[in-house]
């Protein structure tokens, strides 16, 4: 049995519960939270403060460390790795290098192994692309995002004044889709790639029009999009867009010889985002932990594991059932 402990219990670390619960070869013995642990509520796993985990270094195989990126992983993901085996979903693309490199020096100073980035942009998508460029090296890889949720563009609509609440939307758009799936020769911007749905709570008596005008002309976030924005009320927002869900596609269109063409494709549509990147953390873990049973250290990423250490069945298994 695997023993898993998760680190931060928000969405991801509730997704990631609900995944180790659906693998009979792991057991989550522990959530660490920052907040008081009273307050924190598990399906049944202890909580305990972050403060405490020394003393869980000896009953726990890997931690799946589930803060925030914007801030909380910087400092969890060295801390963590000092005591436990570790895995994380660090997603700010541009810093992965900088972090890779903090928390390898910590996990080698500890003997640990870590596994930095995973989940699904980065994480399998990444994994897509590598494969994609090995196979088919004369081509070209594009990735589209949604239909989904974008937390962080649905803050930047909160943030605006008159707005009570908001959703929004990221959507590819079709066209766009075929055309790279058929290898026409597309240019493929910001506003040809994707679109912005917004769905908006406003104010009583606020102007909506200056509210629409400012969201559309907003930096960074719309400016660049074509973007629709739905006026609607707090309950149509609860009842028709309480969830997460998210998804996207890699593809990568090459050619073999000549005009001899070839497309591989990767699609995923996420009902839950962060249950689904919970999943990924779960079996990154395993193999985080086999990694560690075999006595390797420092920091890893998707790069570096492979489909046997993922799976909960033996080499053998694998061979006779899916080759
Ligand atoms: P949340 O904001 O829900 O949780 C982040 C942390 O905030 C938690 O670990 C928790 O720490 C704390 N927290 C949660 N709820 C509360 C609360 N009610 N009051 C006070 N503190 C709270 O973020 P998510 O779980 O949605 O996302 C975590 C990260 O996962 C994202 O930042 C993103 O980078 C990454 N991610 C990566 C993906 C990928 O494909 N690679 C995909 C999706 C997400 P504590 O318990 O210690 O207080």
């Amino acid at each position: 049995m695997i023993r898993v402990a998760i680190n931060g219990y928000g969405n991801l670390g509730r997704g990631a519960e609900q995944a180790v619960s659906q693998n009979e070869d792991m057991e989550l013995v522990v959530v660490f939270t920052r907040r008081d642990p009273a307050t924190v509520a598990t399906q049944g796993a202890p909580v305990v403060h972050v403060d405490e985990m020394a003393a869980w270094q000896e009953k726990v195989d890997v931690c799946l460390n589930c803060g925030g990126s914007a801030t909380d992983l910087e400092e969890q993901g060295p801390a963590a790795v000092a005591y436990f085996n570790t895995v994380d979903s660090f997603d700010t693309h541009a810093k992965i290098p900088g972090y890779f490199a903090a928390v390898d020096a910590a996990a080698r100073a500890a003997g640990h192994v870590a596994l930095v980035s995973t989940g699904w942009d980065p994480g399998l998508f990444s994994m897509l692309r590598v494969l994609g460029e090995a196979v088919l090296p004369q081509g070209r890889t594009t990735t589209f995002w949604g239909p989904g949720v974008s937390q962080g563009h649905s803050d930047a609509l909160r943030r605006i004044d008159g707005v009570l609440d908001a959703k929004q939307y990221t959507l590819p758009v079709p066209a766009t889709v075929a055309a790279v799936k058929n290898g026409e020769d597309v240019e493929l911007t910001t506003r040809s790639m994707h679109t912005r749905d917004c769905y908006v709570v406003a104010a009583e008596g606020a102007d909506r029009a200056r509210i629409e005008a400012e969201i559309k002309a907003m930096p960074n976030y719309f400016a660049d999009y074509d973007t629709t924005v739905t006026f609607v009320s707090a309950q149509e927002l609860a009842d028709r867009h309480a969830g997460i869900p998210h998804g996207g596609t890699v593809i990568r269109r090459g050619q073999t010889s000549g005009e001899v063409a070839a497309t591989i494709g990767f699609e995923l549509s996420l009902g839950s985002n962060p249950e689904f990147t919970g999943s990924v953390v779960a079996a990154m873990g395993r193999a985080v932990a086999r990694k560690a049973a075999q006595g390797q250290t420092g920091a890893v990423t998707v790069f570096d594991v492979t489909l046997s250490e993922l799976s909960p069945h033996s080499p053998a298994e694998l061979r006779a059932r899916y080759l």
